[in-house]
């Protein structure tokens, strides 16, 4: 199984929170540095614009400084008398001299007192003008100390009328200090129109010149509605006058754009130069690299997105897979429950935590009974039908935190926590009683199976603190409530574990006698009413070296369970067939012999070619031979199997007789169905003959069933006389027991028929002649002889 190295990779979210982490953090990073590039681009700006505003300041300086000169010359001229008294033409010539200096002048000129012009740069004599009517005459007029004063702009009188001029204007005085006129000089303003528009500039940038009151004197992009406009209201304008030079940001009062302003006093003048830089021009660069990031960054990030998207797709349905094959490794396909890799983390998990909090934990260990009829009368489907309801129920008798599973097969175990024994036998019971209810297969109609449970409990600490151990002696209790009947609990005990034991050591040395050819057989006479030896029951023997006899009825369980059984049977048939034959050839006439055979044995497939090949093989008749079987035989979970080789016995001509009758199912129709000839009532019944009134009437009724039924009766266990007579009263057939013989060994068998007297005829005549039956082969007894024969 593939498995991720770290706890990132087995959760599929936090690879999406990781990745989304990442692309905050890019985008952050991203956002910053355009939030850089913004706040460069606008000190990129801010650096243009102040160095376009110091070159405009310096150049207005300059140009207004020599202005002032002239002006200063045109003064003097006015002003001083020796200059006065000269010729007009001198008198210019002196005036004026310094004037071409000065670029884009209008007309340098003096007026006296009342306005006229006395001093003109335009023409000799003055023109006969008055600027009486200008404001910057009637300032001057009336401020002695206006100082030099610039003029809001206005159009001139005569020439040039379409382009727009200011003044600057100073006072004249006398020598009492009395308004003598101005001095004063135009200046086009086309001069700064051109200045501006030199300078190149965006769409949306401005330059303006301005004087101290607000009132706009130049502006570029030019309007001629702009000029003289005042800009007085706007709310940067107060900064503006007060500080020499700055820079701020705001929206223009005229057009309404927002620019970045950087602006400087022109020397000592009046005046403001103003550039102002469209803040959209500034940051256009900027935003289209912004856009261009921006959508780059916003496909990056979508394009990491969608990868981790698909990668945690991707890792999604690679850990679903993993858990399926987890699921596949850790739990049962047929019913969901844990299986027995599942089931024994588990129970280790809580038997630790059961320690560490010093409680108690129960084992069940819960097996089916017969299931495997089911599966083979209904089919594969049908079993597995039932063992997943089964599962089903068993789930729903487990409080949560304990743990139910399938240990494969038809068993499961539960693992209780905090459980001491009387809970354990509480949810025993629930369990016993769940199995118990009738199922219905769905794939089958109307077909309902009953099945019950054997449990078997091991508690710990009790009965260990090892899960192996707790589920070894859990399947060892489960095994004795198996042999006690099935449909119950068991808790386990000690002994269980030296029984096993003893049962597998047992079972050791019984497969040993019987490869080593150790075990033997007894022979037990039958006899009718008149004593004619009728036949011969072969019963298995077995005389251990160490443990001495074993009694038939415990190894002949462990055969069966051990599967040894059918080896066994098949043993004492030959040598049951064997020992016939040697009997006859020494002359001792001994009609039949009878084997007991069990359901194993019908199982293998070729058990009728045995049983023919064996009578073949020391030249006996299938008449010479009967096979005593139990009623359970027929009611075997592989019934079909045992059916079909019944019916192959049957036609070789094999005569079945059911031993232990009355004990069993009795279900009568079966005794039909395969020809069965003998009915053996069980020695139980028999012995209750003379003490107990019940077993008396049951015999009766047993022996004329039989008799209806036209089957030779035989009674098992006849000890006594009285028995014996109670039996001959009410017609029973033949007789076996120890009143007549213990199972004997060959030779003393031989021997005990050599002492019967001589045969007579019988009083008794079989309905149904049998060989084994017919009295003129028979052998006569005497009982007397029989009792003191051989000892039991
Ligand atoms: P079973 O077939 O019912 O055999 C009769 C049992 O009754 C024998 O016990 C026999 O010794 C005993 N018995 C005979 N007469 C009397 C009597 O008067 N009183 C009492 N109390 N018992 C009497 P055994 O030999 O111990 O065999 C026990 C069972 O073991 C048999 O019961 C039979 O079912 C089984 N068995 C014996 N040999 C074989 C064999 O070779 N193969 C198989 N499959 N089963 C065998
Ligand atoms: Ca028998
Ligand atoms: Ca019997």
């Amino acid at each position: 199984m593939i498995r991720f190295p770290t706890s990132l990779f087995t959760r599929p979210a936090l690879f999406i929170y990781a990745g989304i982490g990442i692309t905050l953090a890019t985008t952050g990073v991203t956002v910053a540095s355009l939030y850089e590039m913004r706040l460069d681009a606008m000190a990129q700006a801010r650096v243009a614009a102040q160095n376009l505003v110091i070159s405009l300041q310096k150049e207005i300086e300059r140009n207004l400084d020599i202005y002032q000169l002239a002006m200063r010359d045109v003064a003097t001229s006015a002003e001083t008398p020796s200059i006065i008294r000269l010729p007009p033409e001198v008198r210019q010539l002196v005036a004026f001299s310094s004037a071409a200096n000065a670029a884009e002048l209008g007309a340098l000129f003096a007026t006296d007192a009342t306005g006229k012009l006395i001093l003109d740069s335009r023409s000799i004599p003055p023109r006969k003008l008055s600027v009486s009517g200008r404001d910057y005459f009637q300032i001057q007029r009336l401020q002695s100390n206006a100082g030099l004063y610039i003029s809001a702009p206005f159009l001139p009188y005569a020439e040039e009328p379409e382009i727009p001029q200011i003044a600057l204007s100073r006072r004249l005085e006398d020598k009492d200090g009395q308004f003598a006129g101005i001095v004063a000089g135009t200046l086009r303003l086309s001069y700064f129109r051109h200045l501006f528009e030199d300078s190149i500039l965006g769409r949306h940038d401005t330059i303006t010149l301005l004087r101290m009151d607000g009132t706009v004197l130049m502006r570029q992009p030019f309007h001629v509605g702009d000029i003289g406009k005042s800009l007085a209201g706007g709310h940067s304008f107060e900064p503006l006058v007060r500080s020499g030079q700055g820079t701020y940001i705001d929206i223009a009062v005229l057009d309404h754009v927002e620019r970045l302003y950087t602006f400087r006093r022109i020397g000592s003048y009046p005046l403001v130069v103003v550039v102002g830089f469209a803040t959209d021009d500034i940051f256009a660069g900027w935003r289209k690299r912004a856009i261009t990031i921006g959508i780059v960054s916003v496909i990056l990030d979508a394009l990491l997105i969608l990868l981790l998207l698909m990668f945690s797709r991707q890792l999604r349905k690679r850990l679903a897979m993993e858990r399926r094959l987890q699921r596949l490794a850790w739990f049962d396909s047929l019913t969901g429950l844990p299986n027995r890799v599942q089931l024994q983390r588990e129970a280790l998990r809580m038997l630790t935590e059961a320690k560490r909090t010093g409680t108690t934990l129960a084992v069940l260990f819960i097996d089916l009974d017969r299931f495997k009829r089911v599966n083979d009368t209904q089919g594969h489907s049908a079993g597995d039908e039932v063992l997943r309801e089964i599962a089903r129920r068993l789930q729903d008798q487990i409080h949560t935190g304990d743990v139910i599973g399938r240990l494969g097969g038809d068993e499961f175990l539960a693992v209780l926590r905090e459980c001491d024994v009387l809970k354990a036998k509480h949810v025993a019971g629930r369990i016993l009683q769940a199995v118990f209810q009738p199922i219905l297969i769905n794939s089958k109609q109307d077909t309902r199976i009953t099945i019950s449970a054997s449990i078997g409990i091991a508690l710990s600490p009790l009965d260990g603190e090892e899960t192996d151990i707790l589920l070894r002696n859990a399947d060892l209790a489960m095994y004795r409530a198996k042999s006690a009947g099935r449909n119950q609990m068991q808790f386990y005990a000690p002994e269980y574990e030296r029984q096993a034991k003893e049962q597998l050591e047992l079972e050791i040395a019984l497969q040993r006698a019987l490869r080593a050819n150790a075990l033997s057989v007894a022979y037990q006479p039958k006899v009718d009413a008149t004593g004619v030896l009728c036949g011969v029951e072969a019963l298995v023997r077995w005389d251990d070296d160490r443990q001495g006899s074993i009694a038939p009825d415990r190894f002949i369980a462990i055969a069966e369970e051990s599967g040894l059984i059918a080896e066994m049977d098949a043993w004492v048939m030959g040598e049951a067939c064997r020992q016939l034959a040697q009997w006859r050839a020494e002359g001792l006439d001994v009609p039949n012999v009878s084997v007991n055979v069990c359901a194993a044995d019908f199982k293998r497939p070729d058990y009728p070619d045995f049983v023919i090949a064996t009578l073949q093989f020391h030249g006996l008749a299938a008449a010479d031979l009967t096979l005593e079987m139990t009623e359970r035989v027929l009611f075997d979970e592989s019934v079909a199997d045992i059916r079909k080789s019944l019916d192959a016995i049957h036609a070789l001509g094999v005569a079945l007789s059911i031993d232990d009758f009355g004990t069993g199912y009795s279900s009568l129709s079966y005794l039909h169905r395969f020809a069965v000839k003998e009915l053996k009532i069980d020695k139980s019944f028999v012995q209750g003959i003379g003490r107990d009134a019940m077993a008396e009437s049951l015999t009766q009724t047993l022996v004329r069933l039989g008799k209806i039924l036209k089957l030779t009766v035989t009674a098992e266990g006849v000890e006594t006389h009285a028995q014996r007579d109670f039996l001959r009263t009410h017609g029973c057939h033949l007789y076996q027991g120890f009143l007549f013989s213990p199972p004997l060994a060959p030779h003393d068998f031989a021997r005990w028929v050599r002492a019967l007297p001589a045969a007579c005829p019988t009083s008794f005549s079989p309905s149904r002649p049998s060989p084994q039956a017919n009295p003129a082969k028979g052998v006569r007894f005497a009982t007397n002889c029989a009792e003191k024969a051989v000892d039991p």
